[in-house]
């Protein structure tokens, strides 16, 4: 029963980012299979799931294919390593595949078992790059306020956001953050693109304070996930891009979320029009099938990196199993021309529907790029005015109205995101707007009838 299994849960799982008080309060969503785009609990309840997981079920729920190409690869060889020289079939193939998918001469990958673990392999990589070239002291790594890199000590602490900082002591040493190219919280009268100008320059300001000699590399999501899906005006990346060349700064784009379809190209890379030197990826690798993660990595780098024994790996790294699920999935993703759908289907539909949005008395802005949206709750559409509620309290209102009405849509402070599985239909985006468009009534009654309207 539903009952028993959340008190279990509440007495014996330690989950992440939950308090234990809200799961005693009120136990977990029990989650016992999906299929599509669809959750189903363990009450029986079919739950469209606007998030695609954690951002990354790219092809949806439940197919046969992938379970089968894990059973293959299970049956022939379950595991071995990629240390000490040896390696296998899988790791060697999703390697090439990936440096053919990937643009300009990111032709090499590491692997890892996860996102956070891949940007840790990146500290550790562009510190040992400047080594080996005889730089050491060049180890100050420039990322942002609000960005996410994971949960790892090296990715939290890239990442700049308070609530995990202000827990074990992060950031290690010498990582410094520039402000988020976030214009509709802090762009004030500017417009959006002398704002992203003056954010990316911010980095050229910090290169400076340091000593260009002192900056081993620049790290950003290509757009912010989880600080609220923000949006970065058309100016940032190619300005970025522009003052890391200056400096000779190598630059790191976090792909974690956006890679693999999410904006219509392999990578936002490709859609901001930026060549980075390392690619961070994970999630949409294998949609969330298997953990597996990486560093794409341009020949510049993995030269140097080669030409020494670069002391870093994981027991996991380019696992078979984990290796052969990903190829699989990028086998769906083109054959399916999963691609396609987005640019030509998905992503200009739920564009039209996502930014009439804008309309609702509740919301100040609603933004999409490709397959990831925000929308930015506000009593006060003109000001963009913040509640006088403490920052989450009227995104939790929206995010529990949202589950209620069975539909996953995640709340970051008082900005509601999605970012469906790629492969959802016109049909299937109609029932997300009409859910998220009750779910906002009800919130908007809500918050009027607690007087924060
Ligand atoms: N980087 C970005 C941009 C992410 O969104 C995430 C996770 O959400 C990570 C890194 C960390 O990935 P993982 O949770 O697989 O460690």
């Amino acid at each position: 029963p539903t009952a028993e299994l959340q008190r279990l849960d509440a007495a014996h799982h330690m989950h992440p980012f939950t308090t234990g008080d809200a799961l005693n309060k009120k136990g977990a969503r029990v989650i016992t299979k999906a299929k599509g785009v669809y959750l189903t609990d363990s009450e029986g309840i079919e739950i469209l799931d606007g998030m695609a997981g954690l951002w990354c079920v790219n092809i949806g729920y439940g197919r046969e294919e992938m379970a089968e190409a894990a059973a293959r690869q299970i049956r022939e060889l379950t595991y071995y390593n990629t240390f000490f020289q040896t390696t296998h079939v899988p790791a060697i193939a999703l390697a090439a595949k990936l440096a053919e998918l990937a643009p300009g001469d990111l032709n090499h990958v590491f692997f890892a078992g996860s996102g956070s673990e891949a940007n840790d392999t990146n500290l550790r990589m562009v510190r040992t790059y400047w080594a080996q070239k005889g730089q050491p002291e060049r180890n100050i790594v420039i990322a942002r306020k609000n960005g996410y890199h994971g949960s790892t000590m090296g990715g939290g602490s890239l990442g700049g956001m308070a609530p995990i900082h202000s827990q074990g002591g992060l950031p290690i040493p010498n990582i410094h953050h520039i402000g988020q190219p976030h214009w509709y919280a802090e762009g004030g009268d500017m417009s959006p693109e002398d704002f992203g100008v003056m954010r990316a320059q911010e980095l050229e300001q910090a290169i400076l304070d340091h000593g260009p000699e002192r900056v081993a590399a620049y790290i950003g999501e290509a757009v912010q996930g989880a600080g609220g899906v923000i949006i970065p005006p058309s100016t940032y990346w190619p300005e970025i891009q522009r003052i890391c060349k200056k400096y000779d700064i190598l630059l790191i784009v976090d792909e974690v979320i956006t890679g693999f379809g999410r904006t219509g190209n392999w990578f936002a890379c490709e859609t901001f029009g930026i060549t980075p030197d390392i690619i961070t990826i994970a999630k949409g690798l294998s949609s969330g099938y298997q953990p597996i993660g990486g560093s794409i990595v341009s020949d510049r780098v993995a030269d140097v990196i080669n030409a020494c024994e670069f002391n870093h790996g994981y027991t996991y790294s380019g696992h078979p199993v984990a290796a052969a699920v990903a190829l699989e999935n990028l086998r769906i993703l083109e054959e399916e021309k999963v691609l396609d759908h987005v640019r030509d289907v998905a992503a200009p539909y739920l564009k039209k529907k996502w930014e009439a949005l804008a309309d609702h008395p509740l919301v100040g802005e609603a933004k999409i790029c490709g397959m990831m949206g925000s929308i930015a709750l506000t009593p006060d559409k003109t000001s963009r005015a913040k509640f006088a509620s403490e920052e989450g309290t009227v995104g939790l209102i929206c995010r529990e109205r949202c589950f209620a009405n069975s539909l996953v849509m995640r709340h970051v402070g008082d900005r509601m995101i999605i970012s469906p599985p790629l492969v959802i239909t016109p049909d299937e985006i109609d029932i997300l707007i009409e859910r998220a468009t009750k779910s906002l009534d009800e919130c908007l009654a809500a918050v009027k009838e607690q007087g924060l309207y």
